[in-house]
């Protein structure tokens, strides 16, 4: 422990993710004093000598720290399986507060993490004894009609994203939850109802503003978009997330989208699993793409959602055909603004349970009989009704990458499959300690494993903690080299890290 620097500790601390506020070896005098902060609101960088670049730092914006009455709600992610207790919480109001957070950990060696929906699967978006850098109240939206873009806020999430652009009849890609930040899902890739007509949400980013580390303990604000900085553009599509630096504000490509017909089918019971599954997989993923469709297996019924941009009932049913005449589905189309679809689709959070634990996997080609029958059978022993097998189909226009490429890999992938265990209730105890997460989380494991002949790659957006080679799983040897170059350029000294994280290419 002795040859280890304070800053290695702090992010060693960090990097570990470790689930509680006590960290071997650091003792609250080894943290920066923020209780003695001077104004309410307001921390100031103590040592003016351990800044040579830049003025010491002040903490600005909303902060929050432990001794304050909001601590637990400020800190507590949406993901109840992981706890985590930071020094300090700053909720930026304008870009300068991020500039000024970013300034003040590098000046004191702090951990940071950056946080904006708090929906990180694994809780990366917050760590122990450090500082949280959120951006959730980076709230603007900006319509630009005549230029077909909006640039939104950082903190804006898909239900505002979706409702607000819906007003004016434009849409973006998102996915379907409606709590998710738009920049977080952006900056991993983006999928959902719309990624076959749109492509993935990060190929419609075409701008960025971007708070990175600058010289020895500063920070700045860049722009980047095809003009400047486009490789951080390209690398802010699909492998942005907590890696390069805080995104602030983002500017999209919207679409013109006036009404969608979106069709809910369900079958009680998995008997049919084997016919919709299969029918499901030879229809959609060729199938027009304005046609978007996901399908939900849990342990005792099948879900199949599907939109079709600017369409009505009957087209619906006729595309969905070979998947509806399997069995006798309850069938419900709603024809009708996509903001309002949207909006009434979302589940109150009280109503979701506390802990999940997910793992992520593309398929490349249709699943056999032998793969569609572990899922039904994994399924009937699902720790609970909410845990569940979910597909979003790809083809369409995620098959083709924007001008400028992405980061995001998986244009081939006929659909996407993701595993999900879903336990308990919501209280402000983390979820380790629920009698059922051991069971819960051997179920994932040994799924995941089953189905590991019939896959191949991974989403960051949804990351498989402990797997090999998860790098390439998420991005491909080529654009991981690439990626750790980009890192290398705009955080030379690995201030983003955590137990994912992309490091610099070395020299
Ligand atoms: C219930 C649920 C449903 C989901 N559904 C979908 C779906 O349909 N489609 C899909 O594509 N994904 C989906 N996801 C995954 C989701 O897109 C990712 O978890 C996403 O990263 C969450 O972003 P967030 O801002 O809400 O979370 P946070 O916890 O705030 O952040 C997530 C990650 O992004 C980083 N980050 C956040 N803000 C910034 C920023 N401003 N600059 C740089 N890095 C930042 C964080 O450091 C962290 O690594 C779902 C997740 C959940 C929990």
């Amino acid at each position: 422990m002795s040859d280890l620097s304070r800053r290695d500790l702090l992010r060693t601390s960090a990097a570990a993710g470790v689930g509680a506020v006590v960290v071997s070896g650091l003792t609250a005098a080894d943290t920066p004093d923020i209780a003695d902060a001077g104004a309410p609101g307001y921390v100031t960088a103590g040592d003016p000598s351990k800044s040579p670049g830049c003025p010491p730092a002040t903490l600005t914006g909303h902060i929050v720290r432990p001794c304050d009455a909001s601590y637990t709600d400020a800190r507590l992610g949406w993901d109840q399986l992981f706890s985590h207790y930071p020094l300090v919480i700053v909720f930026a109001q304008e870009t300068q507060d991020v500039v000024n957070a970013l300034t003040w950990a590098r000046q004191h060696n702090v951990a940071l993490r950056v946080r904006s929906g708090r929906h990180a699967l694994e809780g990366w978006s917050n760590v122990d004894n450090g500082i949280v850098i959120d951006v959730s109240q980076l709230k603007s939206i900006q319509i630009d009609t005549g230029a077909h873009t909006a640039t939104v806020g950082a903190g804006l999430t898909q239900l505002e994203a979706v409702t607000t652009l819906a007003k004016q009849n434009l849409a973006i890609t998102t996915g379907s939850e409606g709590s998710v930040s738009a920049c977080g899902a952006t900056l991993g890739g983006g999928l959902g109802p719309l990624n076959r007509w749109l492509g993935m949400a990060c190929d419609s980013l075409v701008a960025a503003e971007v708070v990175i580390p600058s010289g020895d303990d500063c920070a700045e604000v860049i722009n980047a978009d095809s003009q400047h900085h486009s490789d951080l553009l390209w690398a802010l599509r699909g492998a942005g997330n907590g890696n390069f630096g805080i995104v602030t504000q983002l500017t999209y490509k919207v679409s013109p989208l006036t009404r969608l017909a979106n069709m809910q089918a369900t079958w009680n019971g998995l008997g049919d699993l084997y016919e919709v599954f299969e029918a499901w997989q030879r229809t959609v993923p060729s199938a027009d793409s304005r046609l978007g469709s996901e399908l939900e297996i849990h342990k005792s019924q099948i879900q199949l959602s599907a939109w079709l941009v600017e369409g009505v009932a009957a087209q619906a049913r006729e595309i969905l055909a070979p998947i509806l005449s399997v069995g006798t589905p309850d069938v419900t189309v709603q024809v009708g603004n996509w903001g309002d679809i949207f909006a009434g689709a979302q589940i109150p959070l009280a109503q979701e349970p506390a802990n999940w634990k997910f793992f992520s996997q593309f398929v490349k080609e249709p699943l056999p009989k032998k793969a569609i029958d572990i899922i039904g059978s994994f399924m009937r022993d699902a720790p609970t009704e909410e845990s569940n097998y979910f597909v979003d189909a790809f083809g369409g226009a995620v098959a083709n990458e924007p001008r400028g490429g992405t980061a995001f890999v998986h244009r081939d992938a006929l659909f996407y499959g993701e595993i999900g265990a879903a336990w308990g209730t919501r209280s402000t105890q983390p979820g380790v300690s629920d009698p059922l997460t051991p069971q819960a989380q051997a179920w994932i494991a040994e799924f995941s494993q089953a189905l590991r002949p019939y896959t191949d790659g991974a989403y960051v957006n949804v990351p498989n903690v402990g797997m090999q080679e998860w790098e390439t799983a998420y991005w491909g040897r080529q654009h991981f080299e690439q990626l750790r170059r980009i890192k290398a350029k705009y955080d030379p000294h690995n201030v983003f890290q955590y137990e994912q994280s992309i490091p610099p290419a070395s020299h």
